[in-house]
């Protein structure tokens, strides 16, 4: 048994097609003539973008376009003239065939995103690699792999999936993906999840150890890889699997149905999103609208600032896409801890505790927050959109943004530009700040949604990524618990909404307290949303008033898990 990374959640059974890349060997080989060569590395160059033009479109529109995007990156690097003329200069100085110029010329820049320590260089090393491999077959005449013609029940093993091999698969004869290297958000992982092939990542060694046509059973719940298993085990991942797709399947009938408790509560029951292509997904599973918008992925992997009419189409794809259903856009939230070269951020020390979203937002007013609010409001007159503002901490930084949301609808009038002029402003409550001054910020705005990732590293003062401390990390621990209570009832005393983006509002353990404390609306990935309503509609809020009251009574973290797993086990 073989443990790796989970991917893609469920279960593949199935014959290995272990995927070999040809051994290209390449050398040093001097050529006669210069030009001749540099016209042949052209040549296989505009080969290769054609290619990959056509891998983009089938990816387009057998995945999505999101994830045709990757592609989208290889044609940027194919058309990159620093790699390209790097390439020419190197088949000049060095007189080189195309295949050696190519390969120094590729690994380097590979390396060298490969050593930053940032998870979207290491991809961008990948994707370098992947480039290299592609111009040499062309070259040398290799035929990239056909997975598209695998035979049905196939379990895709590899040392790596490159994107390129990832767009062709068909996923009604690939049954699971095992690969050797990549993490949980690289891009063969983020495929397999949208292709909803379960797979599991990073299983050391598993090249040298599974031969073409054993038989494969993998977890990509648990990241387990079984080669050549038992008939029991076989027997047992067989249920297992039937079980997923049981549930999978029954979820579905939960498409269409209201969001209401049992003793007849309604529920909002929304997605967080990342892009506009992310839309399909909260279509496919019925949300509600989309709670949170996180619009700082607009402004990353770029090397400029999303302009603001940039920033409108993105916003109104949204609004449009969901057709007049609530979208919170939340503005943006971005500052030491995430790296945005163009922006000159200086490193801050203690970057969640920095110069970070409303922080810097009021900070650069002119050159990041006003256009970004423009896109907002001018983006309102096509759907629900409502505007959040994240970490606020004081009363003076809502009255700031609320008076330059004021000065820029002056600004639209004058301009005769169309915009919803009761748009809602809310803010996310994820310090300890505002939620000890919920009942007085509940006055000053239309809703709160509660950032429960956030609230729960600044209520316990435990860094959220840090691994060390991940025991003190819990969203049930009593001090968090009492904030997201309190500041449930500041809300719902003014008569605001309340809403929940942060993980917590998609965990089951804490769903029925959330209920009772009486949350109304919950925002999560689009893959939870069906399992949630089937959970809501079970539960009635007056009779979890006795559970959340119990769950109240407990003094620590422990306890309270340890009654909720047992509430709604039972
Ligand atoms: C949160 O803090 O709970 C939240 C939803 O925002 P993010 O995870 O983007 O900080
Ligand atoms: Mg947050």
């Amino acid at each position: 048994m073989f443990k790796g990374t989970n991917a893609s959640a469920g279960i593949g059974i199935g014959k290995a097609a272990v995927i070999k890349e040809v051994e290209m060997v390449i050398r040093p080989d001097k050529v006669a003539s210069v030009e001749a060569e540099v016209q042949r590395f052209r040549g296989a160059l505009a080969d290769t973008v054609a290619q990959t033009t056509v891998l983009r479109d089938d990816l387009a529109t057998k995945v999505g376009e999101k994830e045709a995007e990757i592609m989208n990156g290889h044609l940027m690097l194919l058309a990159d003239p620093m790699l390209t003329s790097g390439i020419e200069d190197a088949i000049k100085k060095d007189g080189v065939c195309s295949e050696y110029a190519i390969e120094t010329t590729c690994t380097t820049y590979a390396d060298m995103f490969a050593s930053m320590d940032d998870e979207l260089m290491q991809q961008r090393a990948t994707d370098m690699r992947d480039i290299k491999t592609r111009l040499q077959q062309v070259l040398q005449g290799i035929k990239p792999v056909d997975i598209a013609s695998l035979p049905e029940g196939s379990i895709i093993v590899a040392k790596d999936l490159t994107p390129s091999m990832t767009a062709g698969i068909n996923p009604a004869n690939v049954t699971g993906i095992v690969t050797e290297l990549g993490g949980k958000t690289s891009h063969s992982a983020i495929l397999a999840r949208a292709l909803e092939i379960p797979a599991v990542v990073a299983v050391n060694g598993v090249m040298d150890n599974i031969q073409e046509g054993d038989f494969i059973v993998l977890d990509g719940s648990e990241g387990i890889v079984i080669v050549n298993p038992t008939d029991v085990e076989v027997a047992e991942y067989t249920a297992k699997r039937d079980v997923f797709l049981k549930e999978k399947k029954e979820l579905e009938k939960y498409i269409g149905m209201p969001t209401v408790t049992k003793d007849g509560v309604h529920i909002e029951l929304v997605a967080n999103i990342g892009n506009p292509e992310d839309v399909a997904k909260v279509l496919q599973y019925d949300g509600e609208g989309v709670g949170l918008f996180r619009t700082e992925f607009l402004f990353m992997d770029r090397t400029s600032m999303p302009t603001e009419e940039e920033q409108f189409e993105a916003y109104k794809k949204v609004a449009v896409g969901l057709a007049g259903k609530p979208v919170i856009i939340r503005t943006l939230d971005i500052g030491g801890d995430k790296e945005i070269p163009y922006m000159g951020l200086a490193k801050d020390e203690n970057p969640f505790l920095g110069y970070r979203a409303i922080r810097l937002c009021l900070d650069r007013k002119e050159d990041i927050y006003r256009p970004q609010l423009r896109a907002l409001l001018r983006a309102s007159a096509f759907g629900g959109i409502k505007i959040m503002i994240p970490m606020i901490t004081c009363l003076d930084e809502i009255r700031e943004a609320k008076a330059l949301i004021e000065d820029v609808k002056k600004e639209l009038d004058a301009e005769g530009i169309d915009y919803n002029k009761e748009i809602q402003v809310g803010i996310m409550v994820e310090t300890a700040a505002a939620s000890l001054m919920a009942d007085v910020f509940a006055k000053e705005v239309d809703f709160f949604s509660i950032g429960t990732n956030d609230l729960t590293q600044y209520t316990m003062s435990v860094d959220r990524g840090n691994e060390k401390i991940s025991y003190l990390y819990s969203t049930f621990n009593p001090a968090v618990l009492r904030s997201i209570r309190n500041i449930i009832s500041c809300g719902r005393k003014q008569g605001i909404m309340v809403g929940m983006c942060g993980e917590a509002a998609s965990d089951p353990m804490m769903i029925p307290l959330l209920l009772a404390f009486g949350l109304n609306e919950f925002s999560m990935s689009s893959s939870a949303i069906l399992r949630s309503r089937k959970m809501i509609t079970e539960f009635s809020t007056e009779e979890l008033q006795a559970v959340a009251d119990k769950a109240m009574s407990f003094t620590t973290a422990k306890e309270v898990e340890a009654y909720m797993k047992e509430f709604i086990n039972q």
